[in-house]
C-alpha cells in the first residue's frame, strides 16, 4: 500500500509550507490545544482568513464555497502543518472537519450556500451544542426541547462543555422534538445564531485555567423554519455524520511528533547531560507510537478520501493519539523537571508544564477513551453490545 503524496499533493504541501513560513512571523505563544489568549485567538483567525483567501483553509470544500475542490488528504495536510507550527486551532478543525461537511450532507441548497460558504471563507466560528449535564457519552439522553411555533420552533434547554461558544457566531445543536418517540428518534438538529434572543453563554474554565468552553442556555429561543438541518425527528442521523467525522479529524499525532522532535533537539544541546537511559528509551518508545499514529491517520484519511466508511479505525486513531499526547506531556515534564512545570524558560518544548493539564481533555472531548474502546469492541472486532 502506497501512502506517499501524489506530485500534486506534494506541491500543495510545499506551497502551504512556503506560505506559512512567511505568514507566521513569530511563534504562537499558546499551545494548539491549550489556553488561547484573546490576542492569539485573533492572530490565529487572521491566519485562517489568509489561508481561506488562497483556498487553503478548507481545501476539500468546493471552490464556490471557499475551498479548492481538493480532498480529505489536503485537509489533513493543513491540519498537521498548523498543529506542527503550534497555531491554536480556534475552531477550524470542527468547522472544516465536521460541521461544514455535515451541513453539506444534510442541508438544503440555501443552507449549504449560506453556512458552508461562510465556513470555507473563515468568516464565522461555530460551536456544537450536543452535550448536556445528563447527556455526554449517552448522548441520546438529551433533554433540550424544541416545539413548533408557527413555521418555526421554540428551543429550551441547557448545553455544557460547548467549545468556542464565547467566540461562536452560530451553534449547531440537537434538541428533542418528539418526546413520545424512542429516544434515538424524535431528535432534530438546528442551526441557530448565537445572538438570538434567549441564548445565554456562561464561560467554564478548564483544568488549564482557560475559558475554552461554556454552558449555553436556550430560554424560549425562536428558530425559524430554515434553522432545521435535515428532517424533523431524524437528527440522530445528522449527528452520527458529525460524530463519525469528528473522530476522523481528532488524530493529534502532528502536535505530539513536533513536541518529541523539539525535546530530542533540547536533549542534544543540553550542556548537563544527554538524559537518563530510561528517558531515552521512553522517548524512543513515544516516537514509535507517534509514527504509528501518523500512519493510522494516513490510512483513515486515505479511506475517507475514497469515500469508504472509516468506522472503528477512526476511533483507534483518536484513542492512540490522545492517550499518547498525555503520555508525552508527562514524559517531557519529567525531563524538564520543576522549571518545565513552572512554565519557565528552558523547558524541553514551549508550554511543557501547561501540556500536562491541556492534554487531560484529549481523552474526553469527542468521545471518551472508554467510548472509543466500546466502538472498537463492537464495530472493530464484532463483540456484542454490553
Ligand atoms: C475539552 C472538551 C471540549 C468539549 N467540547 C464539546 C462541544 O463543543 N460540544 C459538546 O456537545 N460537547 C463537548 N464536550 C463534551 C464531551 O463530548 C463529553 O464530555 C464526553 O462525551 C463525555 O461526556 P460526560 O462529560 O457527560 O461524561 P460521562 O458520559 O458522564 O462519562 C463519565 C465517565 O464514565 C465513562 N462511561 C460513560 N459511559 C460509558 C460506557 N458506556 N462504557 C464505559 N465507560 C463509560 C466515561 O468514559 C467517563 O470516564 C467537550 C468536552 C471536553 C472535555
Amino acid at each position: 500500500m502506497d501512502w506517499s503524496l501524489t506530485p500534486t499533493q506534494a506541491r500543495f504541501l510545499a506551497e502551504l509550507r512556503a506560505f506559512l513560513d512567511t505568514a507566521i512571523d513569530r511563534p504562537f505563544s499558546a499551545r494548539p490545544y491549550g489556553a488561547s489568549e484573546e490576542a492569539e485567538w485573533e492572530r490565529a483567525r487572521a491566519l485562517h482568513r489568509a489561508l481561506a483567501a488562497r483556498g487553503r483553509y478548507a481545501p476539500a470544500f468546493p471552490r464556490e464555497l471557499g475551498g479548492a475542490d481538493l480532498g480529505p488528504i489536503e485537509t489533513a495536510l493543513v491540519d498537521a502543518e498548523l498543529a506542527a507550527r503550534r497555531v491554536p486551532d480556534v475552531g477550524r478543525i470542527p468547522a472544516v472537519g465536521y460541521f461544514g461537511p455535515t451541513i453539506q450532507r444534510w442541508g438544503t441548497p440555501a443552507q449549504i450556500a449560506r453556512h458552508v460558504g461562510a465556513i470555507g471563507r473563515a468568516e464565522v466560528v461555530w460551536c456544537q451544542g450536543f452535550s448536556e449535564p445528563a447527556a455526554g457519552s449517552d448522548l441520546a439522553a438529551l433533554q433540550a426541547r424544541a416545539v413548533r411555533d408557527g413555521d418555526g420552533w421554540r428551543i429550551n434547554g441547557r448545553k455544557v462543555w460547548t467549545s468556542d461558544a464565547l467566540h461562536a457566531g452560530w451553534c449547531y445543536l440537537l434538541a428533542r422534538t418528539d418526546p413520545q418517540a424512542p429516544r434515538h428518534r424524535g431528535v432534530s438538529a438546528f442551526l441557530v445564531p448565537m445572538d438570538a434572543p434567549g441564548i445565554e453563554v456562561r464561560p467554564l474554565v478548564n483544568v488549564a485555567d482557560a475559558p475554552a468552553f461554556a454552558e449555553v442556555t436556550f430560554d424560549d429561543v425562536f428558530a425559524p423554519a430554515d434553522a432545521l438541518l435535515g428532517e424533523a425527528g431524524r437528527g440522530w442521523y445528522v449527528a452520527t455524520t458529525t460524530l463519525d467525522l469528528e473522530r476522523v479529524s481528532l488524530s493529534r499525532w502532528a502536535a505530539v511528533l513536533r513536541d518529541l522532535e523539539d525535546a530530542a533537539t533540547w536533549l542534544r544541546h543540553r550542556p548537563i547531560g544527554r538524559g537518563r537511559t530510561t528517558d531515552r528509551l521512553a522517548l524512543a518508545d513515544a516516537f514509535i507510537s507517534a509514527n504509528v499514529a501518523r500512519v493510522l491517520a494516513a490510512r483513515v484519511n486515505d479511506r475517507h478520501a475514497r469515500g469508504e466508511l472509516v468506522g472503528s479505525e477512526a476511533s483507534v486513531a483518536k484513542l492512540l493519539s490522545s492517550e499518547l499526547g498525555q503520555r508525552v506531556a508527562h514524559l517531557l515534564a519529567g525531563l524538564g523537571g520543576l522549571p518545565a512545570l513552572a512554565h519557565a524558560d528552558g523547558a524541553p518544548v514551549p508550554g511543557t508544564g501547561e501540556a500536562v493539564t491541556s492534554t487531560v481533555p484529549w481523552t474526553i472531548a469527542g468521545g471518551t477513551s472508554e467510548v472509543q474502546r466500546n466502538i472498537i469492541a463492537q464495530r472493530g472486532i464484532g463483540l456484542p453490545r454490553s
